[in-house]
């Protein structure tokens, strides 16, 4: 589209008017501000189209990389978003998108983020933040209080106490794993005689000093990809995550993690960091964690738990036991952007010892000051937005009984889909729910009992072409854009470890029906009945004779 414009000037004037003078609310900007405070359901809905044009596609309208000499008119550049971006944008907060971990928000949301924004705090320092850093603190230790629970003095001692930190807010779960392993990294190699820590001195001098031949780090295969990451920046190396393998739901074998940690050590490689995963993001399973703590602590390893996901199932009086350990964890993940239904960018890692995160404190002079009350000392980023005050406002505005009431509903509605997943002859339920996630997928009703008696070698053939089914039938319902399920992989025990592919369904959206999920499966078996779908499962006629080869 062609818009019948003026040119815009570049002049100081005009650039003054940009940081003074608000949109009109009849301009572009202010019409549609106005329709997405008063109706953002609506304007979501009808904004974001279905849309089957190719990420390829698209990318034609963002091909040019030079930046225009000329200014544009805001109503321009917002006609543009509106047709190229907002309405190409997935619709995350639709009851039927329930593939992914990112879903509705509160509508409250919209103005506080307003506020915020408006304020642009930065919270690396107080010089730029003021009230906004006891607000942080306070909200780090309503997340530390919720997982631990200390008592009313610990919270008075330390919650305010600028020489530690009882935990770091960041933007995400990535973030806030790698601030705890670099936490625990320090620590374990912690400065001893001559030698300065390994903050200071670096990795080689540390394993020389320690006399190590490496560091590892010990989880479940179902670990979070955010640990490689943090062992390759760490020094770790992405090798030395070792995954364990996990049991027929999803947990971690805690027997075979404490046989590789002997291993390892044997080796000469020390395992400084046990991670236990308190809802995996593919099917939300919680590894055992009170086995977990205590092998780390008979390894002299310090406990992780990942809980960016599940962390807020603590909320829930019927459901907290599933997270039953999590309190002996040295330091716990928990994402505000998932299930505490904050904007993306939320993200918290707490630490059970006020003094743990002193192994990663950094100064400078003109910036966060030894004794400062400043806390961008123990955090990896440095500028960084006031975001907690959103999180904070939700714990208030939503509080703990309501949080609990989300987590309830969430579990049960996932067990109720589980139940009709079960129920269906032609699909199978393949991870039960421990929490709001489950994995599952379309075995046409004649190939079930075929696939229990199959050999090992037979059913690695049909799981191949059920794979193929499987993601043939994804990627036509996401094009469709009525509904969305994501898709991921899994080694099923009983299908021999074969990897097979499942739909994945998170369901963290309170807007997501029983009747969303029904039709879910409705439209997935009606994907199947369609020709494309038949000429896959067509391929059984030419597997292999039924005969075990292997
Ligand atoms: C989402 C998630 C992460 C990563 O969090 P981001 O906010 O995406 O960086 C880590 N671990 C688990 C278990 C998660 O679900």
């Amino acid at each position: 589209m062609k818009f019948n414009e003026k040119q815009a000037t570049a002049n100081l004037e005009n650039l003054e008017r940009i940081f003074t003078v608000p949109e009109d609310p009849s301009s572009t900007l202010g019409l549609i501000d106005n329709e997405i405070s008063q109706n953002l359901v609506g304007f979501l809905t009808e904004n974001i189209v279905a849309c089957q044009q190719e990420i390829e596609d698209i990318e034609t309208d963002f091909s040019d990389p030079v930046i225009p000499q000329d200014p544009k008119f805001v109503s321009a550049q917002t006609r543009f978003l509106l047709d190229k971006l907002v309405s190409k944008s997935v619709h995350t907060s639709s009851p039927s998108f329930v593939g992914h971990m990112t879903s509705a928000l509160p509508t409250f949301m919209l103005p506080l983020s307003r506020i915020m924004i408006a304020l642009n705090q930065n919270m690396v320092k107080v010089e730029t933040s003021k009230a906004f850093t006891p607000m942080e603190r306070q909200t780090i230790g309503m997340i530390h209080h919720l997982i631990y629970g200390r008592e009313d003095e610990f919270y008075t001692r330390w919650m305010h106490d600028h020489h530690n930190c009882i935990g770091s807010f960041c933007s995400g779960g990535t973030i806030a794993n790698i601030t705890a392993l670099w936490a625990a990294r320090n620590h374990f190699l912690a400065p001893d005689g001559d030698f300065a820590g390994i903050g200071q001195d670096g990795l080689v001098a540390a394993l020389q000093h320690y006399g190590y031949k490496g560091i590892a780090v010990l989880a479940s295969e179902r670990a979070h990809y955010s640990l490689a990451k943090s062992a390759d920046i760490l020094g770790i190396g992405r090798a030395n995550i070792v995954t364990v393998e996990t049991d027929r739901k999803q947990r971690v074998k805690t027997a075979e993690l404490a046989r590789r940690a002997k291993e390892l050590k044997a080796r000469g490689i020390m395992p400084f960091s046990v991670i236990g995963i308190a809802g995996t993001s593919e099917t939300g399973s919680v590894d055992p964690l009170n086995e977990l703590a205590e092998i780390a602590g008979d390894i002299g390893a310090m406990f992780h738990v990942d809980a960016a996901w599940g962390g807020p199932t603590l909320f829930s009086d019927k459901y907290r036991d599933i997270l039953s350990g999590i309190e002996h964890a040295d330091s716990v993940t928990i994402d505000a952007h998932k299930q505490l239904y904050v904007p993306m960018g939320a993200g918290m890692v707490v630490f059970k010892e006020p003094n743990l995160a002193s192994s990663i404190e950094h100064h400078a002079e003109y910036v966060v000051r030894k004794g400062s009350k400043d806390i961008g000392s123990f955090s990896l980023e440095g500028s960084r937005s006031g975001m907690a005050m959103l999180v904070h406002s939700s714990l208030n505005i939503i509080g703990h009984k309501g949080y609990g009431i989300l987590i309830d509903q969430g579990i049960e509605k996932a067990r109720r889909f589980a139940e009709l997943i079960k129920a269906q002859p032609d699909f199978a339920l393949v991870s039960e729910p421990e929490l709001n996630i489950l994995t599952y997928r379309l075995v046409p009703e004649d190939l079930q009992q075929t696939l229990l008696d199959a050999s090992e070698h037979e059913a690695n053939q049909i799981n191949e072409i059920l794979n193929k089914l499987t993601k043939h039938i994804q990627k036509i319902q996401r094009a469709r854009g009525k509904s969305f399920v994501s898709r991921t992989q899994l080694k099923p025990i009983e299908q021999h470890r074969y990897p097979v592919v499942v739909f994945r369904v998170v369901l963290a959206n309170p807007l997501s029906t029983d009747e969303v999920l029904a039709d879910i499966l409705e439209e997935q078996r009606a994907i199947f009945a369609e020709s494309s779908s038949q000429a896959i499962i067509a391929e059984l006629d030419n597997i292999e004779p039924l005969t075990d080869v292997g």
